[in-house]
């Protein structure tokens, strides 16, 4: 699979260059779901268009088991730096998390798989998602919008990669169970009564009770959350006040707080408000809301130890990382909620310099492009076979 994999190579290049000079923010990717529905129907399968608004499902086989791949399709709203010649040709947007690379790939599995004389019977459901990095009016990601919409019913599995621009090009990372956080964000309102900045004493002041808020806030990690269990919050905005003899009447506050499993997770928010209750002592009051963001991503143990062999089979034994799991969100989740499923990382370590994620620097090497497609590839034929046993 992956000499199938390699003979292709250039075509893998010039689809992820094409997309990464024409990207598209979340829920606006019409430009590259029509070159993926396009290059799709080209290899004879039944494309589906406007799934979770600018998303694309595309069938190749058809009874049981069915397996899918996923890949997302939007860019972020980043100038991008780089001089190369693919740079985005979009001003204030660019592909800097690799969902060119993703997309790309996936397509290169699609003509894999669609012109294998002995592909295993059962169904490849192919899923081109839009809007993984962001959510819209109704709070919803392109993830969410395709399991709502029924495009993740009936699997067996479902399987994804992320390639990572820190980890060297080729190689393979997984880890079994939670791989990625779940993420809430908060908004907190303090008040006070606010007054002059001479007389402090004839008013409550929300900028000194925020004070000891923080201290509390940053207690509950140390303090009331099991050492064992991942979990994090971060304060990300505070807003308040407009003049230096004026002490405002409220300030506001926003973060994020990360966990994995759901206990920790509602935990860490009733602990929120606890350490709030700090504001009402020194004769303040407080709001807080929360938005939830994506669950965790579960892998499960079977998926990961048929990716981890698949990896030993056809790149090599030391082509595995060791394991390592993050307090980033991915809405792969959901569809991982659907059907056993697991998400790897590919590394794709461009050259020497960081080029972090969601950075104008950030660049793949376009290296590990076949050893995706092939993992991807082969994963599906053996997914296919094992869950017909
Ligand atoms: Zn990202
Ligand atoms: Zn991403």
């Amino acid at each position: 699979m992956l000499d199938k994999a390699q003979a292709i190579h250039d075509q893998l290049i010039a689809w992820r260059r094409e997309i990464h000079m024409h990207p598209e923010l979340g829920f606006q990717e019409k430009g590259t779901g029509r070159l993926v529905a396009n290059t799709l129907s080209d290899l004879g399968m039944e494309v589906q268009t406007g799934v979770a608004k600018t998303g694309v499902v595309a069938y190749l086989g058809e009874g049981h088991p069915v397996v899918a791949i996923r890949a997302d399709m939007d860019a972020l709203p980043i100038q991008e730096t780089n001089d190369v010649s693919y740079a985005s040709q979009t001003p204030g947007v660019m592909h800097a998390c690799g969902h060119d690379a993703h997309t790309a790939m996936l397509l290169g599995v699609a003509q894999l798989l669609s012109t294998m004389p002995d592909r295993p019977a059962g169904q490849v459901r192919f899923l081109f998602q839009p809007s993984e990095e962001w959510s819209d009016d109704e709070n919803k990601s392109g993830g969410k919008r395709m399991v709502e919409e029924g495009a993740l019913e009936g699997l067996d599995a479902v399987i994804a990669l992320h390639v990572a621009s820190e980890l060297p090009a080729g190689k393979i990372m997984i880890e079994s169970g939670y791989v990625t956080a779940a993420e809430d964000s908060f908004y907190i309102t303090i008040t006070g009564t606010g007054g002059h900045g001479a007389y402090p004493h004839q008013g409550t002041d929300p900028t000194f009770m925020l004070a000891q808020v923080i201290n509390a806030i940053y207690g509950i990690r140390a303090r009331r959350i099991d050492p064992i269990s991942p979990a994090t919050i971060s304060i990300g905005s505070i807003h308040g006040g407009s003049a230096t003899n004026v002490i405002p009447s409220q300030i506001e506050v926003t973060g994020t707080i990360r966990s994995y499993d759901e206990e920790t997770r509602s935990r860490l928010k009733d602990e929120l408000a606890q350490a709030l209750q700090v504001a009402r002592a020194l004769g303040g009051d407080f709001i807080l809301s929360f938005k939830p963001g994506y669950p965790a991503t579960y892998n499960d143990p079977a998926v990961h130890e048929l990716i981890r062999q698949t990896a030993t089979e056809i790149l090599g034994a030391d082509s595995l990382l060791p394991p390592h799991r993050g307090m980033g969100a991915e809405d792969f989740s959901y569809m991982a909620q659907k059907a056993p499923g697991a998400m790897f990382m590919l590394g794709a370590k461009y050259d020497e310099q960081n080029r972090p994620h969601h950075t104008p620097v950030f660049n793949i090497s376009e290296e590990a492009l076949p050893v995706g497609t092939a993992m991807l590839a082969e994963l599906t034929c053996r997914l296919l076979k094992q869950k017909a046993a």
